[in-house]
């Protein structure tokens, strides 16, 4: 039996990046994949990779979200994992002096409300069933600021770490476990875009990970498995880091 055999996974931003390695790491330990992202033919190719649905949704509008879980839910009878993952890259010039109004309530929608709509829609379903895990994609930096200008982004991480906790704490007696997931840089196109940007920026964020390179989307992929299976049934309302040592340097 493997581990997460026949648990109906949802996993927003399955196209590109974390969520692609995840879908991949799902399947291969037997989930049903529901791949949610924008952008459809990203997510139309990884959903057919792993033989899942593909949803084209836009987390941050609320319609979309519910339609998603029932989507996951008419199609496959359960929702049991809730990858809460789809984010965007802070903007150039992200630093409390330069940041629009416009673009910080962008990255707020897009990385922080999108949260709480998915976790607000998908409780009905697991409370339901008496059980359930939400990982929640927040990142290092909600938990240990940035060197790098990135208020907005930065901000947008710590409330989905806050909510993740509060939830945690919330639907603990309910057999649902809500998790944190705080990668540190990962070599995915969201990075490649921040750095293509500012070059140096990457030689700056390297120097602080003890291990001396960036992951790979397996290596966080492989930790949301961890979190997504019973291997984890103790674990609720965590930072789970998973950031090569920064945080302990
Ligand atoms: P990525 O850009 O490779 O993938 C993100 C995916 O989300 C894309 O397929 C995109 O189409 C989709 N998406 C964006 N906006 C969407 C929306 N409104 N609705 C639905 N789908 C949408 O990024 P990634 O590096 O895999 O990042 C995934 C998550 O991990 C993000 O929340 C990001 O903030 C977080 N994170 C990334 C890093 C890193 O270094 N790459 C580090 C810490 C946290």
């Amino acid at each position: 039996m493997q581990r997460l055999q026949d648990r109906v996974a949802v996993i927003t931003g399955a196209g590109s990046g974390i969520g692609l390695a995840t879908a991949q790491r799902f399947a291969q330990e037997g989930a049903k994949i529901v791949a949610v992202d924008l952008d459809e033919a990203a997510g139309t190719k990884v959903a057919d990779e792993v033989g899942g649905l593909f949803v084209r949704a836009d987390v941050a509008n609320e319609d979309d979200v519910v339609r998603m879980y029932q989507t996951a839910f008419d199609t496959f009878g359960s929702v049991d994992i809730a990858f809460n993952n789809a984010g965007i890259s802070p903007p150039e010039d992200d630093s409390i002096l330069d940041t629009g109004i416009e673009a910080w309530r962008r990255v707020q929608e897009v990385n922080l409300t999108s949260v709480y709509l998915c976790c607000k829609h998908v409780l009905p379903y697991m409370r339901r069933q008496g059980k359930g895990s939400i990982i929640n994609t927040a990142s290092f930096v909600a938990v240990l600021g940035s060197a790098t200008s990135q208020i907005s982004y930065t901000a947008s991480k710590g409330g989905v770490l806050a909510m993740s906790r509060e939830l945690g704490v919330q639907f603990a007696r309910e057999g649902i476990r809500v998790n944190a997931l705080c990668p540190g840089p990962v070599d995915t196109p969201l990075l490649r875009e921040l750095f293509a940007k500012d070059p140096e920026r990457a030689q700056r964020r390297l120097v602080h990970v003890p291990i001396g390179r960036f992951a790979r989307a397996e290596e966080i992929a492989a930790a949301v498995a961890f979190l997504a299976s019973d291997d984890s049934s103790f674990i609720t309302a965590s930072e789970f880091l998973v950031d090569g040592g920064i945080s302990g340097a």
